[in-house]
């Protein structure tokens, strides 16, 4: 394999800091870009100090709604708050990372000659009215509800990587990310898994918003990585599909967590968010013809890790 400089926007987070690693093991030199809204650093944990003496990776605390000139190969173009607690905070900034980070990075690539993979999201479908959700849908989405600034920004930010390939023949990959859980989420940042995990183990109520019968799909975060690293070395230039196509409602969630926590959950109903969408699961057909693309771990096998993890945490038995 040949090794490669490879630019990871928003590597400071969740998926990004798991995405850093991946590529440094892999021997290639790691460009972490972050502002550090929403990323921490401490997710490289004891590997941090190896990370940088390696010279091998380097951190920038920068951020993508301002051009940067760097020398890179690959850009995996993550950055941007995806739990809704948090991109709801600056809903203005939310728009400009995603319009202005995404237009920065495509000049970057363009002026480098990199190849770009977006971090695009399932929630580019809304609330949808095709089930599961293909690649060809187009989406039901509301363009000035509390979600658009994510949902729209990223739909935009999607138009500006087909016309930078259309127009100017740079090699792009959009992945369109289905809810991903996993070690290093940020506790208390508002997504469901993240939420119910630690009021489970904190002893405190489950905070179930409406009646509980809304699904998710949820894919554990190795299996993720797996699928952008696939995609981003395929050829494949239109949207795929990324995550697990197994759906649970949220009332069952918590019962899953019930039994893998063996806590006694208490739960208190809290009116259900605006747009919320009702039912939601990746057609993953193109990802399996196109990538080989197989998640591989289960939910209750997910959760005992991300239990684990936030036990560490939050530092409870
Ligand atoms: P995250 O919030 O943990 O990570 C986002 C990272 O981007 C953070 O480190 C944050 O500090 C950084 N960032 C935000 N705005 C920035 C800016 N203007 N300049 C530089 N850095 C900035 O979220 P995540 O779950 O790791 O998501 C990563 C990407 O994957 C996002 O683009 C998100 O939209 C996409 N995605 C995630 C999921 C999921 O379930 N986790 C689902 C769909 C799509
Ligand atoms: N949810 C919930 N309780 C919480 C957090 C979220 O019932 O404490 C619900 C939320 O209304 C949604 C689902 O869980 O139906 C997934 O929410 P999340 O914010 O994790 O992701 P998204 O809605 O962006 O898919």
């Amino acid at each position: 394999m040949a090794y490669e400089r490879i630019l990871i926007t928003g590597g400071a987070g969740f998926i990004g800091s798991h995405l850093c690693l991946r590529l440094f093991d892999e021997g290639h030199h790691v460009l972490c870009l972050d502002n550090l809204f929403t990323g921490r650093l401490t997710h490289f944990g004891d590997r941090y100090r190896e990370l940088l003496l390696s010279g091998r990776f380097e951190f920038l605390r920068r951020d993508v709604t301002e051009s940067i000139l760097l020398e890179v190969d690959r850009i995996y173009h993550l950055a941007c708050p995806a739990s809704p607690v948090h991109y709801r905070h600056n809903a203005v900034k939310t728009i400009k990372t995603n319009v202005l980070g995404t237009y920065h990075m495509l000049g970057l690539a363009k002026r480098v000659d990199a190849r770009i993979l977006l971090a695009s999201t399932s929630e580019v479908y809304g609330d949808p009215e095709v089930h599961p959700q293909p690649e060809s849908y187009f989406g039901h989405v509301n363009p000035i509800g509390p979600r658009s600034c994510y949902d729209e920004g990223k739909r935009v930010a999607e138009t500006l990587m087909m016309d930078y390939h259309r127009q100017h023949r740079l090699d792009i990959r959009i992945a369109r990310i289905f809810n991903t859980y996993g070690p290093h989420m940020t506790i208390d940042d508002g997504r469901v898994v993240s939420n119910f995990v630690c009021q489970a183990l904190r002893d405190e109520p489950i905070t179930l918003y409406g009646d509980g019968t809304q699904t998710r799909s949820f894919c554990y975060v190795s299996d993720l990585i797996e699928g952008l690293v696939q995609l981003m070395n395929s050829d494949c230039t239109e949207p795929v599909n990324l995550g697990n196509d197994s759906e649970i409602t949220m009332a069952a969630l918590v019962a899953l967590i019930q039994k893998t926590t063996g806590k006694e959950l208490t739960i208190v109903h809290a009116p259900l968010p605006e747009d919320d969408p009702v039912r939601r699961r990746p057609d993953l057909t193109r990802a399996r013809q196109v990538l080989g693309y197989k998640p591989s771990v289960s939910l209750e096998e997910g959760l005992r890790a991300t239990i684990a993890y936030f036990r560490r945490e939050l530092g409870v038995a």
